[in-house]
């Protein structure tokens, strides 16, 4: 009786799996010239990004980026600003405190219960490739983007210090629910 339970778990395990892959199958995605990161779409946000010659914040599941003041060609920057984007459903809040006269940023992501990629919202605006590369290498709905490149370098609790052009990302702590970088410009001096 037991075994003819495991039999029945099993099989419903497998046609659960199935469904899942079934929905999966169904999701639309943009073609690769619509796609918002690989493709030439002039809806996409990421062209106004595309003369900046840095890195910004990018949130996979609301499409937005979080600037972070301290790119060369980010213009009129001064002083110190705070900046909260938020992507509601419980996913990541993304707070960036800028010095932009000493060019240096602190970036304090907040994660919450739903702070991982979302197949079907990124499906509205990615091509298949991208959505699944994401989800492949993205633990949380929040990457950071080299806009010229439009690489995403994943944010993790691991990573503690990478270089990107002339700019310098530390990460300085992680818990369970938040991860903070500092950010600097800081190129690199010719000798
Ligand atoms: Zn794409």
């Amino acid at each position: 009786m037991i075994k003819r339970g495991i039999v029945m778990l099993a099989a419903l395990g497998i046609i659960g799996c199935g469904v899942v892959a079934l929905a999966q199958s169904h999701t639309i995605y943009r073609s690769q010239e619509e796609c918002f990161l690989c493709g030439d779409s002039s809806n996409s946000i990421l062209n106004l990004y595309d003369e900046v010659d840095g890195i910004g914040v990018l949130c996979f599941n609301n499409f937005m980026v979080s600037t972070l003041g301290v790119c060369k060609e980010e213009p009129g920057r001064s002083g110190s600003t705070t900046t909260i984007n938020s992507s509601g459903d419980s996913g990541s809040i993304i707070k960036v405190d800028t010095n932009a006269n000493r060019r240096f940023a602190e970036v304090d992501i907040s994660l919450r219960e739903n702070s991982c990629p979302d197949e079907k919202r990124m499906s509205e605006v990615m091509c298949k490739s991208c959505a699944e590369s994401i989800l492949q290498n993205n633990k949380y709905d929040v990457a950071f983007i080299d806009y010229k490149t439009r690489e995403i370098i994943p944010v993790d609790e691991t990573m503690h210090i990478f270089y990107r052009g002339d700019y310098v990302v530390y990460g300085v702590s992680s818990s369970e629910d938040s991860i903070k970088y500092l950010v600097f410009y800081a190129p690199e001096q010719s000798s």
